[in-house]
């Protein structure tokens, strides 16, 4: 690091004075390269522009004064640049703005426009299961929830599918792995509809119950148009003293009306589900053709969309295992199911189940 004594100048001619300040300049510039850190560029600053003992302060008092009178303007101009220079190297070293080359290279034509960000929307299916959480909240259910990965017992045993029911063998199940030497009901499997979470529910709390239970299923089926091996399914319970099948009927017909608008018809067909005695199927009139009859409801006027059914008095006995409040000779409930994606696909008019799933942005986009 330079800290050589400023010489005294003893030449005043063009030639003495440019060799005498082109030495300072190189100093100062040698010193300068060797800048990093803000206390040593703050060291700079002193050693060179400081009001005491600047060099530069030492260069006017010693060169500039006691020069002849005809070098002074020499020297001065001299000085005024080698100032100039110092300030340069010391206002780069701080980085305290740069350069005008470098800041037109980075410059920013505001009046372009922006790169637009794309807002985050909800996916159709989970707006669906909002909506359709939503009109079962306003009437006063709140949300159930449960694992996706179930075993035999809650997801068949307690829901009235025994061992070896014909009725199992509705829900092609996919089952883990490696459980054989487990008795059947602790074995595991993905979940084939959201009925488990009602056990798990009533074995939670004693009536009255009144849930809704949104959720995704699994089911060992090949996709197609309509079918998809992972869907969602909104499941609805409703436990209490005097609940009748026109509750139920009510209910629904409620529901249809807010999902689909005012003028929607439902209609109850007599079914089968082994959790629900009686048990019924619920169309509602074509959304599309109004109950005219058209290529959507096959001409008939009417869409199959949900079942339905009174809660049957086995479920009850599984669930006073562990909530005695659950006597069927006291109590009475309905539960209903329902499938996302296929409600979904007749308010959005989509034909195809596979869209939900393909994370295309062009599909996708439409429900921002
Ligand atoms: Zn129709």
């Amino acid at each position: 690091m330079m800290n050589e004594e400023i010489p005294d100048l003893t030449a005043f001619d063009e030639a003495a004075l440019d060799r005498a300040f082109a030495a300072l300049r190189r100093q100062a510039e040698d010193a300068a390269a060797t800048l990093g850190l803000p206390q040593a560029v703050e060291g700079f600053r002193l050693q060179w522009l400081g009001r005491k003992q600047g060099r530069l302060n030492e260069i006017s008092s010693r060169w500039l004064k006691s020069a002849p009178a005809e070098a002074k303007k020499a020297i001065g101009q001299r000085f005024n640049g080698l100032k100039a220079e110092v300030e340069r190297l010391l206002e780069q070293a701080s980085g305290a703005g740069p350069s005008d080359a470098a800041l037109s290279a980075e410059a920013l034509d505001i009046t372009l426009p922006g790169t637009r960000r794309l807002t985050g929307a909800e996916h159709p299916i989970t707006r669906t299961m909002n909506e359709i959480v939503g009109v079962f909240a306003a009437l006063g259910y709140s949300v159930g929830v449960g694992p996706e990965v179930e075993t035999d017992f809650y997801n068949f045993e307690s829901m009235n599918f025994p061992p070896g029911h014909p009725a199992r063998d509705t829900q092609d199940t996919l089952v883990i792995a490696n459980q054989d030497r487990k008795p059947l009901r602790d074995r595991l499997l993905l979940r084939t509809h959201t009925s488990p979470v009602q056990m798990r529910t009533m074995e939670r709390q004693p009536p009255p119950v009144r849930i809704v239970i949104p959720g995704k299923v699994h089911r060992n089926d090949s996709a197609d148009a309509t079918h998809s091996p992972i869907f969602h399914q909104v499941e609805g319970l409703c436990v209490d003293t005097n609940i009748a099948f026109s509750d139920l009927k009510g209910t629904l017909d409620h529901a249809m009306k807010a999902l689909f608008g005012p003028s929607v018809k439902t209609r109850f067909f007599p079914s089968f589900f082994p959790f629900t005695e009686p048990s019924a199927d619920v169309q509602i009139s074509c959304i599309f053709c109004g109950g005219k009859g058209c290529r959507k409801c096959k001409q008939s006027g009417w869409i199959e969309l949900l079942g339905c059914g009174m809660v049957d008095p086995a479920v009850f006995a599984f669930a006073a295992q562990k909530q005695p409040a659950y006597d069927a000779k006291k109590i009475s409930g309905f539960a209903f199911g329902m499938g996302v994606e296929r409600i979904a696909m007749m308010k959005y008019g989509i034909s195809e189940i596979g869209s939900f799933y393909s994370g295309d942005m062009r599909f996708l986009g439409q429900f921002v």
